[in-house]
């Protein structure tokens, strides 16, 4: 299969003392963000790659900080179950992963090889939904890809140490998914929240309530630490609070016309996003209207997952004037 996505403008990045990021060039579909957090000769990994070739470059980066990486890291985390998160989980030589209970259940729910034949299916498929699922997927590998579930879950939260280091995992989910969680690091200052942040990119809610993000934003504001978000630069409380003031013009946006009885569509199309509408991705306002929809107790959502990517790819080759098929 072709890459085109490879870990050449990665980097790996140190943002305080013991603690460093993989950060994705930019924070578009799949090119996620992971960390590191090392005292003495303990170590954590925070999430791994959408494929295995990004999660040995990763690794392969992370060695160079830590020779004793390439044999041994002590735990694993995966902030949530999507495959931009825990893909390359295999490669890493731990035997101790932790999650939540619920993101470790809806990992084995999603099977990389569902990803891979939906790359093949559509391929060579010129509609808007075949270009979309290309432009979001075509660029990894998923083949060859066997899914290593967490060895050990937790619901609420856990504390964790790494030599002296102090970590709080906190369950915060659901929101983006079933089960999403945050590390919060209190004597480095510094908070890896997973894909409750989305940096400078348009977030995608996949479970809600939004009520759950909005407060996930707060609890990650209130830390006012160095905040690593699950996609784009790293920021800090301002970022937090960008996020959750944005969820809160989408949801009062979103009410509004579900209250007048418009469709989703119209309604994702009606949406005027203000001091968001720069920002990447932002076809995926329609899978969270949808979302939103579907929380308000509309029975005219879309329910299928090809159903709202063939959505949300009509929106994208509009607005990047793409010819439609
Ligand atoms: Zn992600």
């Amino acid at each position: 299969m072709e890459r085109s996505k490879t870990s050449e403008d990665f980097s790996l990045v140190q943002v305080a003392e013991g603690i460093h990021v993989w950060l994705a060039p930019n924070g578009s579909w799949g090119m996620s963000n992971a960390g590191l957090i090392l005292d003495g000769r303990e170590s954590m990994i925070v999430d791994t790659m959408f494929d295995l070739h990004l999660t040995r470059s990763m690794l392969d980066a992370m060695a160079t900080v830590e020779p004793q990486l390439q044999h041994h890291v002590d735990v694993l985390i995966n902030t949530h179950a999507n495959g931009d998160h825990c893909h390359g989980n295999e490669l890493v030589p731990t035997g101790r992963i932790i999650a939540s209970e619920e993101t470790s259940a809806e990992m084995d729910e999603l099977p990389p090889s569902v990803l891979s034949a939906m790359v093949e299916r559509f391929k060579e498929d010129p509609s808007s939904l075949g270009r979309y699922i290309q432009h979001a997927f075509g660029g990894f590998d998923f083949s060859n890809i066997t899914m290593r579930l967490p060895t050990e879950t937790f619901t609420n939260e856990m504390l964790l140490t790494v030599g002296d280091i102090e970590i709080r995992l906190y369950e915060v989910g659901p929101a983006h998914t079933r089960g999403d969680v945050i590390a919060y690091i209190p004597s480095r200052n510094v908070v890896f929240t997973g894909d409750i942040l989305f940096n400078l990119e348009t977030p995608i809610m996949w479970s809600g309530p939004v009520g759950n993000w909005i407060d996930a934003c707060d609890r990650i504001a209130s830390f006012d630490a160095i905040t690593v978000p699950g996609h784009g630069p790293v920021t800090d409380r301002a970022g937090a609070l960008e996020m959750r003031n944005f969820w809160v013009l989408l949801r009062d946006q979103t009410k509004e016309r579900f209250d007048a009885g418009m469709g989703v569509l119209d309604a994702a199309r009606d949406i005027d996003l203000g001091p968001y509408s720069g920002w990447g991705g932002t076809e995926r306002v329609f899978l969270n209207v949808n979302s939103l929809y579907r929380e308000f107790g509309s029975e005219q959502v879309v329910q299928d997952v090809m159903g709202l990517f063939a959505e949300m790819g009509a929106i994208w080759t509009l607005e990047n004037d793409l010819p439609a098929n």
